[in-house]
């Protein structure tokens, strides 16, 4: 019994040390995206888990007892932030039934049980990429046990969360007893299912708005009211799937105070940026996605280096639909593969819409948050952040926008005590940091020149993570 209690006084001895270590990084280039701030020659002076002070050599200099890392030559950034991913899905082929059914290649339980049991390697992956923070915008009830998890886990980003999606359609095939989807059909309905997700106390909640010629854009949308009156109730922020302007225009004005898509179906009004503008909306682009599907499909595959040496390999490995028999492909992929130009030529139609309305919003000062709804099919967890960021800059930002909206912007979207506490470094903030070789307000591809990565105060070299 003695034993036992200076055995666990003597680990919670370590843990305070641990966690009370102090560091300064030194000689550096600070980059701060908020506010375009550069500080050569900086200073940071970590404490445990938070900053404890910022500024150049000339303010601020190192504690005497803290652990120097010379930064000569490098760019500190605060870690990276991706606002819209899925723990439930992989993003191999397999982890969306509803949309290519490969039941009979792969069951789709078999698919729920891997992610169940690679969660650690996918917080690891997001580490690796210099994201310290990640939003899951929609799920399982399973998504509270991946924050509570992550919270527990060191090598691991924080975790915001939503439930699952309150749907106007249904997707049976993604229902093993746990469905990340629920269809939802009247007011009542929806305010009922919000007080069974406010008992989670999740981060967001989800609305999925899908429209077609059977559900006009009205047709959901007093269930749309109804969400976000109840959540507003409970002082919860809702978070949208609208993807078509007259979706997205009906959600900003029943209150959603987050656009998980670019509009991609029109371009953006100026009576939308303005509503958009008035309501202090954030809009997440996710352009990323918008290609992924398309592109496995008619396997013209466009993965990064990134995410081919950062990505799980056997996710990865999947994306080949030339190595499923010809006898077991679901006709979207068939017909993908018969016409690979279509394919194509639909991924430019939806950027020849997107792009263009993420500069307009841009240069309108609406709050855009880095994301890219990693977890779909093609779409790697961690690593397809630098894609996004490509995609950013053709769409015409700058680096230090695109920067911007990885990480300050990102924080608003994360939202609580935790957003407000990451996404900079200044004073009191936790101690998420990205340390690059390279400068990316030169070239934004050099966002993944990542030299070192420290999340709550925690230093691991780059090339350690995924070892
Ligand atoms: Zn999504």
């Amino acid at each position: 019994m003695k034993f036992r209690i200076e055995f666990a006084l003597a680990l919670s001895i370590f843990a305070l040390t641990a966690k009370a270590e102090k560091i300064a990084l030194v000689n550096g280039t600070l980059i701060n995206p908020d506010k375009s701030q550069i500080v050569q020659n900086a200073t940071i002076a970590i404490d445990g888990d938070r900053i404890a002070a910022t500024g150049d050599a000339k303010t601020i200099s190192a504690p005497k007892d803290a652990r120097v890392i010379d930064c000569k030559g490098k760019f500190i950034l605060p870690g990276y932030i991706d606002t819209h991913i899925h723990f439930f899905q992989s993003g191999d082929l397999f982890t969306r039934p509803d949309g290519a059914d490969l039941n009979s290649v792969r069951p789709y339980k078999d698919e729920v049980a891997w992610v169940k049991s690679h969660v650690n390697d996918v917080f690891a992956r997001y580490l690796r990429s210099g994201i310290t923070s990640v939003v899951d915008v929609g799920g399982p009830f399973w998504n509270f046990e991946v924050r509570k998890t992550a919270n527990q886990t060191a090598k691991a980003p924080r975790v915001a969360v939503a439930g699952p999606l309150i749907s106007s359609v249904s997707r049976p095939q993604l229902d093993l007893g746990d469905p990340p989807i629920v269809k939802i059909d009247t007011p009542g309905q929806a305010r009922e299912f919000v007080r069974k997700l406010a008992a989670q106390n999740p981060d967001l909640v989800k609305i999925w708005y899908i429209v077609d010629k059977d559900r006009p854009v009205d047709s959901f949308r007093p269930i749309v009211r109804a969400t976000i009156e109840e959540s507003h109730a409970h002082k919860i922020r809702v978070a949208v799937h609208a993807t078509e302007l007259e979706t997205a225009r009906a959600a900003v004005e029943e209150g959603a105070d987050v656009l998980v898509h670019s509009v991609i179906d029109k371009p953006v009004d100026d009576a939308f940026v303005k509503l958009l503008k008035d309501r202090q909306t954030i809009l997440c682009p996710t352009l990323v996605v918008f290609e992924r599907y398309g592109r496995t499909f008619s396997h013209q595959l466009n993965l990064m280096p990134e995410e081919k040496a950062w990505g799980n390999p056997e996710v990865i490995a999947s994306l080949d639909v030339t190595k499923i028999p010809q006898d077991k492909l679901p006709a979207r992929i068939r017909d993908a593969l018969a016409r690979p130009d279509e394919a194509l030529d639909r991924i430019k139609k939806t950027y020849d819409i997107a792009l263009p309305n993420l500069k307009t919003l841009e240069d309108a000062g609406i709050t855009i948050a880095g994301g890219t709804d990693a977890g779909n099919i093609g779409t790697i967890h961690g690593p397809a952040l630098f894609r996004e960021f490509q995609l950013m800059k053709e769409a015409g930002l700058t680096n230090m926008q695109i920067l911007q909206c990885a990480t300050a912007n990102a924080a608003k979207l994360f939202g609580g005590d935790t957003g407000a506490h990451i996404g900079k470094i200044e004073k009191g903030n936790f101690a998420d940091i990205v340390i690059l070789r390279s400068n990316p307000l030169d070239d934004i591809a050099h966002a993944s020149d990542i030299d070192t990565v420290i999340k709550n105060g925690a230093v691991y070299p780059a090339d350690s993570i995924l070892r």
